[in-house]
């Protein structure tokens, strides 16, 4: 992993240090998955600190460039910044208020600067490595769901296909699920985050389906609609708006276009059918180390589309006590352009 980026904005603003504590920009710099590590980054130092639960596991997997560092008892954080000498620090603005209160009294004298999104910054443009395992992660998924879409019938509760989809993608190697899937029917389908609940579902639900599925670190997220039985008129309305919605943004999202133009060209659809104001959330979101990472596709966005980035596209429609209709896949903007990386079937 090169440092560079980091060690130049060092030298830029005049700090000495950045101190990387949130666990997934220390895995995304470092290689290292366990849960205690912090990452200490100077123009001349590269040090990985751990506590010697982790001695064995960090040998194996944290990359050569990082010197280890593994604390002794008693022995904290403090001290190795003490060591070298250094009186200023950049630390992540993801340390809790306590976490920064400790730092702070035990640096006395050190001077402190929060950065946002530095890390999260690098991390937007996937390397072909990181594709190939988001690529695996949405194949399981995908397997996933087609071994399971026939029980996907009246008389099942929600938590049951949850489950029977997670339990799939375990089985075929996933690490687990990417979050708590969505299972959301009848009138629950409005709820744009319905977690699988015990309800049935019932003969003539809409049905929502958001997954995905975690291998080696990365994710995926998808989401697919069903119906139990004949389309209604309205829900026939609002799933031909909300795929509409969606094949425009797949037809024209491109590297250098701003995210927040591929929200409103998506969201101008979805308005032009009058169910602007059920739409409301942003277009999208990228998809790597965390489910919801950079970039973000949403009206308040200053993003711009850039090569490597993966993200979703998932427009839709949610009408309380009714129902609600959701379509998510994920896109690659590659070197040959926009690669959709779901290929899942839609209704309709
Ligand atoms: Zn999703
Ligand atoms: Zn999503």
């Amino acid at each position: 992993m090169d440092l560079k980026p980091i060690r130049n904005r060092l030298v830029q603003v005049g700090l000495e240090a950045f101190l990387i504590t949130h666990l997934v920009n220390v895995r995304y710099l470092s290689g290292f998955t366990g849960s205690f590590a912090a990452l200490l980054i100077s123009s001349q130092e590269a040090l990985f600190i751990t506590d010697p639960r982790y001695e064995e596991q960090s040998s194996q997997e944290v990359s050569p460039i990082f010197s280890r560092v593994i604390l002794g008892p008693g022995q904290k954080l403090a001290q190795i910044v003490d060591k070298y000498g250094w009186r200023s620090l950049a630390v992540e603005d993801t340390l809790t208020l306590a976490q920064y209160d400790r730092l702070k009294e035990a640096l006395d004298g050190v001077r402190l600067v929060t950065w946002s999104g530095v890390v999260e910054g690098l991390r937007r443009r996937k390397s072909t490595e990181e594709v190939d395992k988001i690529k695996r992660a949405v194949e399981l998924a995908q397997e996933a769901y087609r071994t399971v879409k026939g029980e996907i019938q009246p008389g099942r509760a929600e938590r049951d296909v949850a489950l029977d989809m997670e339990f799939a993608m375990r089985r075929m190697g996933a690490q687990g699920g990417a979050f708590d899937f969505v299972v959301a029917s009848g009138y629950r389908s409005a709820l744009p985050h319905g977690s699988a609940s015990f309800k049935e579902i019932r003969e003539g639900d809409l049905v929502v389906l958001d997954f995905g599925a975690r291998w080696e670190g990365y994710h995926s997220d998808m989401t697919r609609t069903l119906k139990m039985g004949k389309w209604g008129g309205w829900e026939r309305e609002i799933y031909s708006l909300v795929l509409e919605a969606q094949k425009a943004a797949l037809a024209a999202v491109k590297v250098g276009m701003e995210a927040r133009d591929l929200d409103t060209l998506a969201r101008g659809i979805i308005e032009k059918g009058g169910y602007g104001e059920f739409f409301g959330h942003g277009l999208g979101h990228g998809v790597g180390l965390e489910v919801h990472e950079a970039p973000y596709l949403s009206l308040s966005s200053q993003d711009v589309l850039e090569e490597g980035m993966v993200f979703t596209l998932e427009p839709g429609i949610y009408l309380s006590g009714r129902g609600g209709v959701r379509i998510e896949d994920m896109v690659y903007l590659g070197p040959q352009g926009a690669e959709v990386l779901t290929d899942l079937e839609k209704e309709g």
